[in-house]
């Protein structure tokens, strides 16, 4: 770990970088006791706050008389629907905000593509600053500074990502290609007219930009991309080696939420020596908590749960305990081999509950078949539908995109994926290059897994 410190220009304030804690300030403690400490303090100045003050959290906040992080637990989470819900109560941007109207910098709204409607957040002077200064961490590990030629892939929009992105690059001093808008063909044009040092989309994007480079002609490793940073979808080690030697960089990768969850992979990137490394959470960003759906309790290190998220940089419109509805790894600090003394998430791993499938009356995570289909040499990519056929009977099928041998490779899936989850699947082969063509513009998280039976 480097001691260089950073200085971050632009907007903000001149502030010093310290590169093994993730953090602009000194009033972090430097070692992973006191960092946890100290967050849940911060947490509880917040909540006791909100519970004397805030319109909305005034009536539903009852504290106990501990301050330890089992008392934290007993209060209530914030939920999508109970923001939504709050949001279109008091439009436009709820009873949480009480930020007057003249002090508003920056309104960012969920996509609303989970069909469960559309959350507002309002941001202020302090709380813009405070979501750029989180999100310059990662790019800081990812080798941006002054200078850097960025190719950012997100459009810029009223989507939280795209715009935290570009402020925290400009405030880096980063020269940022903002091509989210353009048509692929186009960016490729821009990237072979000016190359990039850092390319940014998600997983599923950054795979066809660098098909769309070769059918174009220009070679992805000649275009001095050094790191490439994704976010939105989970992926395989394996998948991560492939990216790396088409683009000849080293790949990266963001949690992040516009609750303001968010977490960066550390320098050197994704893969480290044992698998895939760690997102850490910069610790002046928010008190994080891991729990058991069902029991509420905090999972063990390496174990899996949803994220809670208590941001701290959101006076305007305050969170406690919102529950992402996201299920990731808590990875304790000191765990990943950079030996930061700070927390963070498994990298590549990230999944939402409501992605979960039950076919034939047995629970299957997307995780475990990309797990069984990405195990087997040679598979590129694959898609996967659950339908029904004449019958009413459940049936799987598998498209999978290899430049091996077809039949091999598919019956090799088969057995990996009947071995993984006890289901019979139909698979068949596409070349490679056909799945990739099919990725949308923009900012889309692509799911590899599709429910035909719901529209049924
Ligand atoms: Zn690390």
């Amino acid at each position: 770990v480097s001691d260089a410190t950073t200085t971050i220009v632009g907007p903000l304030p001149v502030l010093s970088f310290d590169s093994r804690l993730g953090s602009w300030s000194e009033v972090v403690p430097r070692e992973a006791g006191p960092i946890g400490e100290w967050q849940l303090a911060r947490a509880w100045e917040i909540v006791e706050r909100l519970a004397s003050r805030n319109p909305y959290y005034r009536t539903r906040l009852r504290l106990p008389k501990e301050r330890d992080s089992e008392a934290f637990r007993s209060l209530p989470l914030t939920t999508k629907l109970d923001v939504v819900a709050d949001c279109e109560q008091h439009p436009p941007f709820g009873s949480r905000t009480t930020v007057q109207a003249r002090d508003v910098r920056m309104v960012v709204q969920t996509s609303g593509t989970s069909g469960r409607g559309v959350e507002v957040y309002a941001l202020d002077t302090n709380d813009e600053a405070a979501i750029i200064r989180t999100e310059a961490v990662g790019f800081i590990w990812a080798g941006v500074e002054n200078g850097t030629r960025v190719l950012l892939t997100l459009p810029i929009g009223m989507t939280a990502a795209g715009l935290w992105y570009h402020g925290a690059l400009r405030a880096l001093g980063a020269s940022v290609l903002p091509v989210g808008s353009y048509s692929t063909d186009r960016k490729v044009e821009i990237l072979a007219r000016f190359g990039a040092d850092v390319v940014i989309g998600t997983p599923s994007y950054v795979n066809r930009l660098a098909i769309a480079c070769l059918d174009a002609g220009v070679d992805p490793k000649g275009l001095g991309v050094r790191s490439v940073v994704v976010a939105g979808e989970a992926y395989s080690p394996r998948w991560a080696g492939a990216i790396q030697q088409a683009w000849g960089a080293t790949l990266y990768e963001q949690y992040g939420c516009t609750e303001r969850a968010i977490a960066w992979t550390c320098p050197g990137g994704v893969l480290k020596k044992n698998g895939l490394g760690v997102l850490h959470f910069p610790p002046e960003s928010a008190y994080c908590e891991v729990i058991h759906p069902e029991t509420g309790l905090p999972v063990e290190h390496g174990e899996e749960g949803e994220l809670v998220v208590t941001p701290f940089g959101t006076d305007s419109s305050p969170l406690v305990r919102y529950a992402t509805g996201d299920r990731v790894r808590w990875m304790a600090p000191g765990t990943c081999s950079c030996r930061r003394p700070i927390a963070g998430l498994g990298a590549g791993a990230v999944q939402r509950f409501d992605d979960m499938l039950k076919i034939r009356g047995v629970n299957v995570w997307p995780g475990q078949f990309d797990l069984a289909v990405f195990g087997i040499e040679g598979v590129n990519d694959y898609r996967g539908v659950v339908g029904t056929d004449g019958d009413g009977s459940e049936v799987v099928e598998i498209r999978l995109e290899t430049g091996l041998d077809a039949r091999e490779t598919g019956s090799r899936v088969v057995e990996s994926v009947r071995r993984a989850t006890g289901l019979a699947v139909k698979v068949s082969v596409e070349p490679p290059g056909t799945l990739a063509k099919e990725v949308p513009e923009g900012f889309v998280k692509i799911k590899r897994w599709r429910d035909e039976r719901k529209v049924r």
